[in-house]
């Protein structure tokens, strides 16, 4: 697996309970999100009433979910979660509805992937509290209504595009989240290294920030690698040219580039000269699934100003050439 990909492994999510923020003011970056929650959030809470629902899109690794666990902490109420592709059934859901203790959250990631019949169950029950489901079948069947508690819907995505219309229109906030700036990432990694006990130069810490592709995810991955390199290899003194080394030798290069950046981009420039291709080619020719491309490779490489999206297809921008000191003939 890749040392830079963005969703979470199992080392992760073990290192996450530690240095997750469990605050809005421990929340780094983001500044209009944190400014504008903390409002809605002050409100809420006075009225004595749940926070509205929340749409939180973003490519992964960026903090949605831990927006969402912050947000409940911040209400003071309890947290439920579970995602798109685990709801198979309209039962399952009301399972969890009707668990829900008043103002409670609900956390559904990958919301994009929810089944129609369980998304069906969602639109009353965001906008009216009511659950309204079918039991048993054939002759049998039965519709039954049931009041639910007020409740906060928090839902995750990494692609607002996939979501039907009805259900994007039941949320009353909609917040996108952004890539990290190399200062935010380093603050970001200045703190995990204080929770890990971590003998972390500033510097050494930009080191990380700036190969971290604008994901915090990423950040927290690089910095234990590192750690373990300054241990090994430095008394534990994590410097600049340490931190560096050590991310050298997982071959992560100063843009948080990788060996799967440089296949698109080669196979974009070499196979395709230069594009556009259409993402369907690109995907056939270098063997990956169309959907990772476009939700987890490609957003930093386009953000980057290293890829662009036509309507004709993908086309490889000059900064490529520049970075990887390719001559375009
Ligand atoms: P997502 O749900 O978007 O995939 P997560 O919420 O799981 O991302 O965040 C990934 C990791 O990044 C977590 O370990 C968390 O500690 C860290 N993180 C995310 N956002 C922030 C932030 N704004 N400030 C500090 N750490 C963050």
């Amino acid at each position: 697996d890749r040392i830079i990909s963005a969703s979470a492994d199992r080392e992760d999510d073990a290192v996450d309970r530690a240095i997750r923020p469990q605050k809005l003011s421990d929340y780094t970056g983001q500044t209009h999100v944190v400014e504008q929650m903390s409002i809605y959030i002050e409100a809420a809470r006075k009225r004595e009433d749940a926070l509205d629902h929340v749409l939180i899109f973003g490519p992964p690794g960026l903090g949605k979910t831990t927006l969402a666990r912050i947000l409940a902490n911040e209400m003071g109420v309890n947290i439920k979660t579970t995602s798109g592709p685990v709801l198979e059934k309209a039962g399952d859901l009301a399972a969890l509805l009707t668990n829900l203790e008043p103002n409670d959250v609900l956390f559904i990631d990958e919301i994009h992937r929810l089944s129609p019949m369980v998304e069906e169950v969602l639109y009353p029950a965001m906008e009216d509290y009511q659950l309204d489901i079918m039991i048993g079948e054939g002759p049998a069947a039965r519709s039954i209504k049931l009041d639910l508690p007020p409740f906060t819907l928090i839902g995750a995505t990494t692609r607002a595009g996939s979501l039907t219309s009805p259900l994007r229109d039941r949320f009353g906030i909609v917040q996108r989240l952004e890539f990290y700036k190399t200062e935010e990432l380093q603050k970001i990694v200045m703190r995990s290294a204080s929770f890990l006990n971590m003998d972390l130069e500033e510097k050494g810490a930009l080191e990380v920030a700036c190969r971290s592709r604008g994901t915090p995810r990423i950040a927290n991955r690089l910095l234990r690698r590192v750690r373990d390199y300054a241990d090994v290899k430095a008394d534990g003194k994590a410097e600049q040219k340490v931190a560096a080394a050590a991310l050298d030798m997982l071959e992560v290069d100063n843009m948080g580039f990788d060996y799967m950046d440089k296949k698109i981009l080669d196979t974009i420039i070499d196979k395709f000269d230069g594009g556009p291709v259409g993402l369907d080619n690109l995907a056939a020719a270098i063997g990956e699934d169309k959907d990772t491309i476009e939700d987890v490779i490609e957003p930093y490489l386009i953000q980057q100003g290293f890829i662009q999206r036509t309507p004709r297809g993908r086309i490889a921008t000059p900064r490529v050439y520049q970075h990887f000191g390719i001559s375009k003939d």
